[in-house]
């Protein structure tokens, strides 16, 4: 069965020493009351070998908000997959619209980097959805599919088993924006039908599919009530541990 997950993205923000208090504080919020689904912290590369050792695995997964697409050598500033790794964390978000935007990754690209995410053992956190332009032409359901095509479907059914979908609407990013409860169930229906179609029904009853944008405690619970949204991708709200054990919350 798919599960159902709460992950942060930190993007850019925090020092190291702010990172590991905000890990800290997460951890002990949920070790004293249990989440309801599983919770993953997705942080810059710098903290990932200090914030792994400080939380319990068993209630708060790590992982990094990208990873190169090359396995290792002369690319200087990169981080590899296997780097990743090696720091404990079990996730990599990966096509997050905002390196899409701003530096240039193409489905060829990506599907380098989910390669070597998944060759790697990590859980990529694959994140797609329309810019606002495409949403007003009513193309989002094309350009959705476009991004799972052009990046995933040389997977095998196993392969694709192990990648959690993260539904991010461009235009619902960071602006307060939010798709309604029913926009949201509708792309992740058609994203589960575009599943199916290619890898099989169960695979895609299998896909845990988060809805990410301008997800907030006053508007997770109905976003994740419905039959095909297994939670969330969160960036602004998960940078207070408040705001986002609120959201963590919806899963009661
Ligand atoms: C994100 O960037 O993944 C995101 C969902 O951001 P926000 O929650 O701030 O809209």
């Amino acid at each position: 069965m798919r599960k159902n997950i709460v992950a942060g993205n930190w993007k850019m923000n925090k020092t190291l020493q702010e990172g590991i208090e905000l890990a800290k504080e997460l951890n002990t919020v949920l070790a004293t009351d249990k989440p309801k689904c599983d919770v993953v912290i997705c942080t810059p590369f710098i903290h990932l070998a200090s914030v792994t050792p400080i939380v319990d695995k068993a209630i708060i997964g790590v992982g990094a908000e990208n990873c190169a697409d090359k396995e290792s050598g002369a690319y200087t500033g990169e981080v590899s997959a296997a780097m990743v790794a090696s720091t404990g964390a079990q996730y990599v978000i990966l096509g997050h619209s905002e390196r899409r935007a701003y530096y240039h990754e193409t489905p060829e690209i990506l599907k380098e980097k989910v390669r070597l995410a998944l060759a790697n053992g990590l859980t990529p956190i694959f994140c797609i959805g329309e810019v606002k332009e495409e949403r007003l032409e009513n193309r989002q359901n094309e350009v959705v599919r476009a991004q799972i095509e052009g990046s995933l479907f040389d997977l095998t059914a196993e392969e694709f088993s192990k990648i959690v979908l993260a539904y991010e609407p461009v235009w619902a990013i960071g602006t307060g924006l939010t798709a309604t409860p029913e926009q949201a169930q509708e792309m992740h229906a058609f994203i589960r039908s575009v599943l199916a179609g290619k890898w099989g029904k169960e695979v895609a009853d299998n896909t845990s599919i988060l809805y990410g944008g301008s997800c907030k405690p006053s508007n997770a619970k109905e976003l994740f009530a419905n039959p095909d949204v297994d939670g969330g991708l969160i960036g602004g709200a998960s940078l207070k541990a408040a705001d986002f054990k609120g959201i963590i919350d919806a899963f009661a």
